[in-house]
């Protein structure tokens, strides 16, 4: 019997390409190949293996006469067509858990950051100032995280916030996921004004669903506490961003760090461009080791499926 066939479409990781070799795969490459080209070559393959950059159409998905496998290294599936895949009965699957310590990471980097100034103090230090006046900031040992969103990475997120002696919140609707890796009384599940009003700092890690669309609007913003932090490296739509400038230029919030926006990139700077916004160009999974993790999750997947 000939070997099954993989097409890879975007760059990966070697050591998933590696894998799949070693498991007896024949493994092609065809980094930056348009619709047209990837039409006319998948009828070769049983399985292809894309990232975000390529767009897995009903086309594509038609001519894939033996495709058994559409494997998205990463998390969103937006790029393929999920209803021309199941309608050819072609199985589709990606590696979401791969970056959850990364954006977790960034998560705990951005509230360190908002808590001490650290990027603010690195732009006035640019500027030539030596602003340590202004630039007294608050440690967040002793303070409170509300984590809105209790799956892979408000979990990682909320045991490295519990082991830096915060008090973490979660919403009631979590109580079954709170993590057997938390102390008692670290953490604590209540309702979502409650985890709103209560906490320093709010982070989000829900997906973007038409029910989490401007999770947080001008009300939410109203009911948080004075002077309160809010992070997101959720999805940019989770937040009403016009209510959010309102709550930052006011004084409501004293910061916020975010890694995603609506839409991406962000059409101006009205809102990356206040003082009190950390910001980052969507790089929450953007680390080397899940780069890595991400590639060996997908070729695991491929080789159990075909196999
Ligand atoms: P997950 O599916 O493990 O967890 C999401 C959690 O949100 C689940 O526990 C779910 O029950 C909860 N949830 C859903 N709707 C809710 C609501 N209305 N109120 C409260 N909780 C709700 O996902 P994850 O791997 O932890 O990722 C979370 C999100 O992070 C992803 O959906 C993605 O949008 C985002 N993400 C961003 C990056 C980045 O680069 N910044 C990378 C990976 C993931």
């Amino acid at each position: 019997m000939s070997a099954k066939r993989i097409l890879i479409c975007d760059p990966i990781h070697e050591d998933g390409v590696e894998m799949l070799r070693k498991a007896g795969f024949e493994v092609d490459m065809k980094l930056s190949a348009t619709e047209c080209e990837l039409v006319k070559a998948v009828s070769r393959y049983d399985a292809i293996i894309v990232r975000s950059r390529t767009k897995v159409t009903a086309q594509i998905l038609e001519a894939g006469k033996r495709l058994r496998v559409v494997a998205r290294s990463g998390v969103g599936l937006d790029n393929i067509d999920l209803e021309a895949a199941e309608r050819r009965g072609v199985e589709v699957v990606n590696s979401p858990e791969a970056s959850s310590n990364a954006v977790a990471e960034l998560a705990l980097g951005m509230m360190l950051s908002l808590a001490r100034k650290i990027a603010e103090a690195d732009t006035s230090m640019k500027r030539g100032e030596w602003a340590k006046d202004w630039l007294t900031g608050i440690e967040l040992r002793g303070t409170t995280l509300g984590i809105i969103g209790f799956g892979r990475i408000g979990r990682a997120l909320a045991e490295k916030a519990a082991n830096l002696g915060m008090r973490v919140l979660t919403l009631n609707r979590d109580v079954d996921k709170i993590s057997r890796k938390l102390k008692r009384g670290d953490l604590e599940a209540v309702a979502f004004e409650e985890l709103l009003s209560a906490s320093d700092f709010v982070s989000l890690h829900v997906p973007l669903r038409p029910e989490t669309k401007n999770l947080i609007g001008g009300e939410q913003l109203r009911a948080m506490k004075e002077g309160a932090y809010l992070i997101n490296t959720s999805r940019g739509g989770v937040i009403d961003e016009e209510a959010l400038k309102v709550a930052l230029v006011n004084g409501k919030l004293a910061g916020v760090a975010l890694d995603v926006y609506e839409p991406e990139p962000p059409a101006d700077t009205s809102l990356t461009g206040l003082a009190n916004v950390v910001c980052t160009p969507h790089i929450g999974a953007s680390s080397w080791e899940s780069q890595r993790a991400n590639s060996i999750i997908v070729a695991e997947k491929l080789i159990r499926i075909l196999s």
